[in-house]
């Protein structure tokens, strides 16, 4: 860099620093002009369609697992399984706030309209793993074990079903009258006399 760069950058810092102190200036001088404000007593106003965290109603959610394909960054993970009503059923559903990046694709795929985002922006932490929200309160494992258990009663029953009917078909068909023995053969029809 030559003599005339070098002079040139000075000035330039010299100005930019000087615009800076001009606006803390007038800040500073003009107390009725309010540019911050007493957090967390106050709060700016959250605009129309803010992406806050977000927030899954597990009962709507029908764990159809777009959420978790259209995520770019993976930062969804949900576990189901298939109940005795054939109806899936969420054991977990997990989202890493620390990774998401607020795209709303997830809100915007989501069928049932189950997943939205919040106007929630707080939430300090000293652990990544304390940034992971559990929507399901109760344990996974005991959700699969629950549901495999109805689902093993719901066959059961349906097979106790099944032979009770057929053993009712076989009862039906075994007490069924017998048919009565034929009878004498009819007489022939008279034929009538010509005159
Ligand atoms: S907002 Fe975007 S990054 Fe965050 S969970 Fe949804 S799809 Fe993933
Ligand atoms: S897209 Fe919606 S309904 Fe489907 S698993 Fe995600 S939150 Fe649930």
């Amino acid at each position: 860099m030559g003599l005339k760069g070098y002079i040139h950058d000075i000035v330039e810092a010299v100005v930019t620093t000087a615009k800076g102190m001009r606006i803390t200036a007038r800040y500073g001088v003009d107390p009725k002009e309010e540019v911050t404000l007493q957090y967390p007593e106050e709060r700016w106003e959250i605009p129309q369609g803010y992406r806050g965290f977000l927030h899954n109603d597990i009962k709507a959610c029908t764990s159809c697992t777009m959420c978790v394909k259209v995520c770019p960054v993976d930062c969804i993970s949900l576990e189901a399984v298939r109940g005795a009503d054939k109806k899936m059923v969420l054991a977990s559903y997990d989202i890493d706030i620390g990774r998401c990046m607020y795209c709303g694709l997830c809100v915007e795929v989501c069928p049932p309209k189950s997943l939205k985002h919040t106007s929630g922006y707080e939430m300090a932490s000293v652990s990544r793993g304390e940034l992971v929200l559990h929507f399901v309160p109760e344990d996974a494992a005991e959700i699969k074990a629950r549901v495999a258990r109805q689902v093993a009663e719901a066959a059961a029953k349906a097979a106790e079903a099944a032979k009770a009917a057929e053993a009712a078909k076989a009862a039906e068909g075994s007490a069924e009258p017998p048919k009565p023995a034929a009878g004498p053969p009819e007489p022939p029809p008279a034929t009538e006399k010509k005159e």
